[in-house]
């Protein structure tokens, strides 16, 4: 079957989806911010469901490589700061854009 959840083909549904609830738990622990420095490369990953029920994200920032511009600006959800970055890659290649810091993975 395929999970309502993560849209993955699996042997289990929307209520059981392992990925929903482990994207839970990171959401009430808080697991961000995690913190980058300026220069580094990081890769974007969509966040985790920000809100009770929301379905796993996609986002322009998915494998988009990016160099770290700033340190992180506040945001006042916890999501991990907003970061200043050039993307080095896709279609934005060249272009700055700020990247909330739950969208970022090290390499
Ligand atoms: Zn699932």
């Amino acid at each position: 079957m395929k999970c309502g959840y993560c849209q993955r083909q699996a042997n289990h549904n929307r209520r059981a989806c392992p990925v929903k609830k482990r994207d839970a738990e990171m959401f009430e622990v808080h697991r961000f911010p995690q913190k980058f420095s300026v220069g580094s490369l990081v890769v974007g990953h969509p966040a985790p469901p920000r809100w009770a029920g929301e379905r796993p994200r996609t986002d322009w920032t998915a494998g988009v490589l990016f160099h770290i511009l700033s340190e992180p600006q506040p945001d006042y959800h916890s999501w991990g700061g907003m970061y200043d970055v050039i993307c080095l890659s896709g279609k934005d290649a060249g272009k700055r854009a700020q990247v909330f810091g739950d969208f970022l993975n090290s390499i």
